[in-house]
């Protein structure tokens, strides 16, 4: 297996604020583990340099107002809300993260890596088509997705694991019965999305799957949701591309968030990813890192893990920041299971009357 990562050092030139949580950090912590652990010099590893994206492919995503206000204001420096400012140079810095996810995309598309992950930042999940949020300038994801469609792989299956819905993705997609769009998330939380009720709209109904969990959620929910819906729904659509929105704001030790999954189970996550897609689309395979600010502790451990899985490593190494093993108890919600469970039901039934695979179960 040959997995490609995609890295540019001016994916550490963009800051907000030093003290903000989506700082460069986020990326050196996750290159300092890299090397340590030796990554760079394994066979099964390919090193990508991306270019910034392209105006056609970040036009087939964003409107040209939207397009238009971010290079003007990143001119002088501007503000979309109250935690996304717009520093000086910000459009040169979305433009090469989005040409991050699309380097990503070409590559497996051309079949020169089997999979590829895109370490970038900003991180573009909350973007919608007009407008930035939420840390997020341009849907990296979406206009990877577009690419990959370019590539002529019609049908693209998004997994978004990130701890905050993909609100800015599912949007861009509502409609669109070419790309499914899944997203386990914390919710009540940031921002604000991502109930099962939303299924998509018009040709794209059905299309939208939204797994909502509790603060307090393991290892073992997730697992759980990739057997009853995940993988179910993946063997029905039959996606010709998985793409994998990697948050790993859901670790334990991440800041932001109360979830409490770990190192290992993101990477076993990732390796259900892989098989998934070894099943229905011949390994076609392509993650982009969106949240996780948990720089020394979480980020660099389950960005490891995630491309370990990618790689086809052994998985036994991979671990827990030693100092930090105590939280995790403290993190865990013994009752998030029940409720997950009581969800999945709900959903299930919503699922039914879109998709064969839960009539079966019912
Ligand atoms: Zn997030």
């Amino acid at each position: 297996m040959t997995t490609g990562i995609v890295y540019h050092p001016a994916y550490l030139s963009h800051e907000q604020h030093p003290a903000h949580p989506e700082r460069k950090e986020r990326l050196s912590y996750t290159l300092d583990q890299l090397e340590e652990e030796g990554i760079w010099d394994d066979p099964r590893i390919i090193r990508i340099t991306p270019a910034p994206a392209n105006e056609a492919d970040i036009s087939a995503v964003h409107s040209e107002e939207y397009i238009t206000f971010l290079r003007t204001m990143s001119r002088t420096g501007g503000y979309i809300d109250f935690d996304t400012n717009i520093p000086p140079g910000l459009y040169d810095s979305a433009r090469l993260a989005a040409g991050g996810a699309i380097a990503a995309a070409d590559a497996v598309s051309n079949g020169s890596v089997e999979n590829a992950f895109a370490l970038v930042r900003p991180p573009g999940h909350h973007a919608r088509s007009g407008m930035g949020a939420g840390f997020c300038y341009l849907n990296n994801m979406a206009i990877m997705v577009r690419r990959i469609q370019k590539n002529g792989y019609k049908k693209v299956m998004i997994l978004d694991w990130d701890a905050h819905h993909g609100d800015g993705t599912q949007d861009i997609f509502y409609n669109d019965a070419s790309v499914f769009f899944s997203s386990i998330h914390q919710s009540p939380f940031y921002p604000g999305s991502g109930y099962i009720s939303e299924t998509g709209y018009g040709e794209g109904e059905g299309y939208t799957v939204n797994m909502p969990v509790p603060a307090g959620t393991t290892d073992v929910s997730y697992r759980y949701l990739f057997t009853k819906v995940i993988e179910p729904l993946a063997h029905e659509f039959r996606p010709d591309f998985i793409a994998v929105s990697a948050g790993q704001d859901n670790h334990f030790t991440d800041p932001l968030t109360g979830l409490a999954l770990t190192a290992r189970g993101y990477a076993e996550m990732m390796q259900r990813a892989v098989r998934l897609s070894g099943d229905i689309c011949e390994g076609r395979l392509v993650a982009v890192l969106e949240g996780g600010y948990s720089v020394e502790a979480g980020l660099p451990y389950t960005n490891l893990g995630v491309i370990a899985a990618m790689a086809g490593m052994d998985l036994t190494g991979i671990r827990e920041p030693g100092a930090y093993e105590t939280l995790l108890s403290g993190a865990v919600d013994p009752s998030a299971h029940l409720q997950v469970i009581e969800t999945t039901r709900d959903l299930s039934a919503i699922l039914a009357q879109y998709w064969r695979c839960f009539r079966d179960l019912a």
